[in-house]
């Protein structure tokens, strides 16, 4: 039985000519209780046309979650608020002060986090981790394991599933979003895949930042369960 899908908004890739990729990440979550936006890509005209084609409606939009303050994740925030229905906001409460304000002014609930924590129903977040940039990862507690979504991974791919995956005390099926791995080497790569591995971590959807020739690792090491990662790319679980 489905309990949820997660449609692919934004990404530097995309599955159709029909849609615009863009350096950036959107990630629109539909449960039976709330429809939570992760993240707003870039560009919030991009975002806008990107779920339009999709048919996904941005007044039913009820959550907004934001990883991190970079502009390739918060961009699109002002379109968002603009178009929302009455929004819950969650972002860090490293964030500055005049994107909380932004947030406030337009009429939105919001939430800093700090600490992992409970949000509502199925849905975690990581809390803020990192010594340098901080981000916050976004975990959905489904039947086969844990769903965990990251933005960019600053703090890195590892600390944020073993963090998810000690906060439930479940193992990942499912772990995807912007790995940052551009640059490193294979060897590297192939140790971070060998870790997650040994967490547990079931399927991977390396895409955003992760770079082209570690999200060909993933899918070389991954093989069937691995998930290819573009605008329009719906997962279901
Ligand atoms: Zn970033
Ligand atoms: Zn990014």
């Amino acid at each position: 039985m489905e309990n949820g899908r997660i449609l692919i908004v934004y990404d530097n890739r995309t599955t159709s000519d029909d849609l615009t990729p863009g350096w950036g990440f959107s990630a629109l979550i539909e449960l039976r209780e709330r429809r939570i936006l992760f993240d707003t890509g870039a560009d919030g005209q991009t975002l806008m046309a990107n779920m339009g084609r999709l048919k996904a409606v941005p007044s039913m939009i009820d959550t907004v979650f934001l990883s991190h303050s970079h502009g390739d994740h918060t961009g699109g925030i002002e379109e968002v608020l603009a178009a929302g229905g009455q929004l819950e906001v969650y972002l860090g409460h490293s964030f500055s002060d005049r994107l909380k304000t932004a947030v406030r002014g337009a009429g939105a609930k919001l939430h800093e986090v700090t600490r992992a924590n409970h949000l509502f129903g199925t849905v975690y977040t990581t809390g803020e981790l990192g010594l340098g940039l901080k981000e916050q990862s976004l975990i959905i507690d489904t039947e086969k394991g844990l769903v965990v979504i990251t933005g960019c991974a600053h703090p890195g791919i590892v600390t944020i599933a073993k963090a998810a995956t000690e906060q439930l005390s479940r193992p990942i099926d499912l772990l995807f979003g912007g790995f940052h791995l551009g640059g490193i080497s294979r060897g590297k790569v192939r140790s971070i895949i060998t870790s997650l591995q040994e967490l547990g971590v079931s399927r991977a959807g390396p895409c955003h930042c992760t770079g082209g020739s570690a999200i060909a690792l993933f899918e070389e090491v991954y093989k069937e369960s691995f998930v290819s990662v573009g605008v329009g790319t719906t997962i279901k679980f």
